[in-house]
């Protein structure tokens, strides 16, 4: 058996990422982009230039605000006030109404998840959830999520890196090596993790969000798998 799927079969921590990980996310914020460019449009907007407007600012935000729906929904209200000269009720309403559907979406499990984490927790593997955003939203989703009972705790940082992963390890008392991270960013999740040594797993998804698609730094080091019932299967445990 390689080194690679070894360690992962003996982690002693198994780190989940939450957003697009454990439950669906990014849909949402797909889904709130795709209603503020139509109310834009009709106020006679261009679609392609705000989409690529909306990305962009998005991106450059993230090292001032962190990540999180609310930064987000500033981001589009930010477009919405430079670009209408005078912003009306209507407009104001109808940002409220995209905001309100984004911060309270519902919770819904990605597949293979529950019968994953049914597995992880049977065989006495302990889990924590690490996600990244505002602690009010992030927390409230996971309390939400039904599967909160399977984990240790959720820890909560502005930011994902790779000093926030060793301060997470020294807090759970637990060697790199000895731990896995699971998540679907190679930005916030896979590089950070290999960073610091911990073993590595990629969630691919469709969809993924522009400003967390970057290259691995070591692909060798890294595991990729489409549904989390895979790892299940990957090591062989159970
Ligand atoms: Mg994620």
């Amino acid at each position: 058996m390689n080194t690679k799927k070894n360690k992962i079969r003996n982690a002693k921590l198994w780190i989940f990422d939450a957003d697009d990980t454990l439950w669906e996310s990014g849909l949402y914020f797909r889904r709130a982009e795709e209603d503020f460019i139509s109310l834009m449009q009709s106020l006679d907007f261009d679609s392609d230039d705000l989409r690529s407007e909306i990305h962009r600012r998005d991106i450059e935000r993230l090292s001032h605000t962190g990540y999180g729906a609310r930064p987000y929904m500033q981001t589009l209200k930010l477009i919405l006030e430079e670009r209408v000269a005078v912003v009306t009720p209507y407009m104001l309403d109808s940002l409220a109404y995209i905001s309100n559907c984004l911060l309270n979406h519902p919770l819904v499990l990605l597949p293979g998840v529950l019968a994953s984490l049914e597995k992880f927790f049977s065989a006495n593997r302990r889990m924590i959830v690490y996600t990244m955003g505002e602690e009010d939203h992030q927390m409230d989703k996971f309390k939400r999520s039904g599967i909160s009972r399977y984990f240790d705790h959720c820890t909560i940082v502005p930011m994902k890196t790779k000093e926030t992963m060793i301060e997470l390890l020294a807090s759970a008392g637990i060697a790199p090596d000895e731990a896995c991270m699971i998540g679907n960013s190679p930005r916030s999740d896979i590089n950070p993790a290999i960073a610091c040594g911990v073993n590595a797993i990629f969630l691919e998804r469709p969809f993924a969000w522009q400003a967390e698609q970057i290259e691995f730094a070591e692909p060798g080091l890294v595991t990729t798998v489409t549904d989390l019932l895979e790892i299940v299967s990957l090591t062989g445990l159970w």
